[in-house]
């Protein structure tokens, strides 16, 4: 039997990560969770699940729930995900939580050495260095819950670094694949927020339309698995069906395959080095989609995956910036406060006006997280 926590339970990948617990009782339990503002949901998974310790966003929350659960303990705020994170009867910390608050609860996670699935990719992207660093330093393990991180990770399985020839992670083009620039300036939330393949938390969907999601997914690839980026190549694959692949020196190729089911990467991260059964998952069929199709990026016309692979090249603090302008960006979006493409005009000036700081502390992370937010809340 395997213990977790898990913040952001009531997220996309928090209920999904809920749904293999429920699929899996004797091999899974749950002691701890976080959650954010969605107070009715939370109700109900305390409910199912009577988690030991809860989490959530705000002080007045925390009250509420307390009067109404009195035999669970609460708490709040930056220090309650720390507390969910470090749970002393957990083994398994899944890190669902969205954006750059994952950071230094999944830090303190390691320190207690506890398993990290990682889903949180702002975190890894915001001070990849910090993170990898207390994993090999405590021994822990990172196991990736991003589908594409996932597909690398199975497939690398037995085979040594050193034979690596690249990285090869699929990207499905988002809800504007085919949309011209010139399409893209008036595109609306509701456009954005329709995935062709994919059902997923708001903020990762527009940054799918962006195609920031490749670009964090690069940068989280890059510490994850220890390779320099130009041995990581982005390839449209517009059915989502390959989720990534590695090449060797030899030339062979190894992918990983399935339906677009974020449960299966979620899994296996929960039972890895073994695998479980996934019943209530649809078994890929590919003679009925008899074809997949493969296309180059076109740089020029996802601009933000290009300022990924810069500040991920650049390194030191560029992508804690790039995180954090997109993070606000994405925000001021979704409550229509600007336009899709001036998305990507307030992550690259954001980035122009960095003087970077090389091998950033936890504490110049953080400060420079926030300056970035406040720069870019100038900017709206
Ligand atoms: P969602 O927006 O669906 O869920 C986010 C979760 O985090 C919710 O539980 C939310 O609480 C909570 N939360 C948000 N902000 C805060 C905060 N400031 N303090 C405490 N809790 C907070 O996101 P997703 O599940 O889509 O994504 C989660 C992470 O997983 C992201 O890093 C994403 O990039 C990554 N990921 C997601 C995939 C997907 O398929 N969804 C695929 C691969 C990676 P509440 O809703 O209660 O307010
Ligand atoms: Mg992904």
């Amino acid at each position: 039997m395997k213990t977790i926590s898990l913040l952001g339970a009531t997220g996309s990948i928090g209920t999904q990560t809920l749904d293999i617990i429920r699929e899996h009782p004797s091999e899974f339990t749950l002691a701890a969770i976080s959650v954010g503002k969605n107070i009715d949901l939370a109700r109900k998974m305390i409910i199912e699940f009577q988690p030991e310790l809860v989490s959530v966003q705000d002080y007045h929350d925390c009250n509420t729930l307390k009067a109404e659960f009195p035999t669970i303990k609460f708490t709040f705020g930056q220090e309650g995900l720390i507390e969910t994170a470090v749970y002393d009867k957990a083994d398994i910390l899944v890190n669902a939580v969205l954006g750059s608050v994952g950071l230094h609860p999944t830090l303190q996670a390691i320190e207690c050495g506890k398993v990290i699935a990682i889903a949180n990719k702002e975190t890894l992207v915001t001070a990849g260095h910090l993170v990898i660093e207390a994993a090999q330093k405590n021994n822990v393990p990172l196991l990736p819950v991003d589908s594409e991180h996932s597909a690398i990770f199975q497939a690398l399985q037995g085979e040594k670094e050193k034979n690596i020839e690249r990285l090869i992670l699929t990207a499905s083009g988002g809800s504007f694949r085919d949309f011209t620039r010139q399409e893209l300036k008036n595109v609306t939330v509701e456009q954005a927020l329709n995935h062709p393949n994919w059902s997923m938390g708001a903020k990762i969907t527009i940054d799918s339309a962006s195609m920031m999601n490749k670009g964090l997914e690069v940068i989280e690839a890059h510490w994850l698995f220890n390779l320099p980026y130009e041995k990581i190549d982005v390839l449209l694959h517009k059915e989502s069906i390959i989720h990534s692949m590695v090449e060797f020196h030899d030339s062979s190729i190894i992918a990983q395959l399935g339906t677009p089911d974020m449960r299966v990467p979620i899994q296996y991260a929960l039972t890895y080095p073994d695998r479980l059964p996934l019943r209530s998952s649809k078994r890929l069929d590919l003679a009925s989609i008899g074809k997949l199709h493969f296309e180059e990026m076109d740089m020029a016309r996802f601009r933000c995956l290009g300022f990924a692979y810069e500040a991920g090249k650049k390194g030191g603090s560029m992508p804690t910036v790039l995180n954090a302008a997109n993070e606000v960006a994405v925000a001021a979006f979704l409550e229509g406060k600007i336009r899709f493409l001036q998305i990507e005009d307030l992550i690259e000036k954001a980035l122009t006006a960095h003087q970077i700081t090389t091998h950033p502390s936890l504490t110049a992370i953080q400060e420079i997280d926030k300056e970035t937010r406040e720069y870019v809340h100038s900017l709206l």
